[in-house]
C-alpha cells in the first residue's frame, strides 16, 4: 500500500443509499470512507455524475401495493425522527395523504394497484391508520375538490413528504458524526491491490 489513508470500506457514491450506507457502517465502527459529489451548482453545464435526489418532495405513506413496498416505507419512516434528531436535519413534512380509486363495480379490471381492499388490508397489517372514505365523506371532507363518480377514498393522516436533499444530508452528517470520512469527489478509477483496492478521484487523490 502506498501512503494514502486507508479503510475498511470505500463507498463510491454520496447520494441516498450511499450516504445511508456509510452512517450504518460507521454506526458499526466499521472505518469508512464516502466518496461522492455535492450537488452540481448548475445542471445546464455540468459534466459529471448526476444523481436522483436533486429535489424537495416525495410523498411517503402507505397508500401502495405491493405489501412489500410499504413495509420498507413503514420501516424507514419509523426512524426518520430519530434519524431528524441525531442528526440536526429535518427532512420530513407531517402531511394527510388521500388515495382515490375506482370502485371494483366501476372498474373490475382495474390493477391490483388501485384495490381499495388490499391497501386497507395492508395498512392495516402494518399497524397504520386509514380511513376508507365513501363518495359522500369524500365531498363533505373535502368540499374544495371535486372527485368522479363512483370513486373512493383512503385518506392517511399521519403520512410524510420527505425531502430527499435533506435526507442526504441528514444521513452524511449522522455518517460523519458516527466517524466515516467524507470526501467531495468523483471516482475515476479503481485499481486492484495485493492487500485490497485503490481508488483515484478525478481530484487525483487517492
Ligand atoms: C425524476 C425521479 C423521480 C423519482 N421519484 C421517486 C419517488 O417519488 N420515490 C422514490 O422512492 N424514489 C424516486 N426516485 C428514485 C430515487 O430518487 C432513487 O431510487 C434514489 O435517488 C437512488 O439513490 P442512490 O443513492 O442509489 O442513487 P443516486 O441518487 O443516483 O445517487 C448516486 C450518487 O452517486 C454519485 N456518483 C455516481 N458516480 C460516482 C463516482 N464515479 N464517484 C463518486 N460518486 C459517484 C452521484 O453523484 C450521486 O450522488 C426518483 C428518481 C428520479 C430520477
Amino acid at each position: 500500500m502506498d501512503d494514502s489513508p486507508s479503510f475498511d470500506v470505500v463507498v463510491i457514491g454520496a447520494g441516498p443509499l450511499g450516504a445511508a450506507t456509510a452512517r450504518h457502517l460507521a454506526d458499526r465502527d466499521t472505518s469508512v470512507l464516502v466518496v461522492g459529489p455535492d450537488e452540481p451548482a448548475r445542471f445546464d453545464d455540468h459534466e459529471g455524475v448526476w444523481a436522483g435526489y436533486y429535489d424537495q418532495g416525495r410523498l411517503a405513506h402507505v397508500l401502495e401495493v405491493p405489501l412489500v413496498t410499504t413495509l420498507l416505507a413503514t420501516r424507514s419512516r419509523r426512524r426518520f425522527a430519530d434519524l431528524e434528531e441525531r442528526s440536526g436535519v429535518v427532512f420530513t413534512t407531517p402531511v394527510r395523504s388521500l388515495s382515490i380509486l375506482p370502485s371494483a363495480e366501476e372498474n373490475p379490471q382495474a390493477s391490483t394497484w388501485f384495490d381499495a381492499g388490499q391497501i386497507m388490508n395492508n395498512a392495516e397489517d402494518l399497524g397504520v391508520p386509514v380511513d376508507a372514505l365513501d363518495e359522500d365523506r369524500l365531498r363533505t371532507e373535502f368540499p374544495q375538490l371535486r372527485f368522479p363518480r363512483n370513486h373512493t377514498g383512503l385518506l392517511q393522516k399521519d403520512a410524510f413528504i420527505v425531502n430527499p436533499r435533506e435526507l442526504v444530508r441528514a444521513e452524511l452528517t449522522a455518517a460523519v458524526s458516527a466517524g466515516a470520512h467524507l470526501v467531495r469527489d468523483e471516482i475515476v478509477e479503481i485499481t486492484h491491490l495485493d492487500e485490497g483496492v485503490r481508488v483515484t478521484g478525478r481530484s487525483g487523490e487517492t
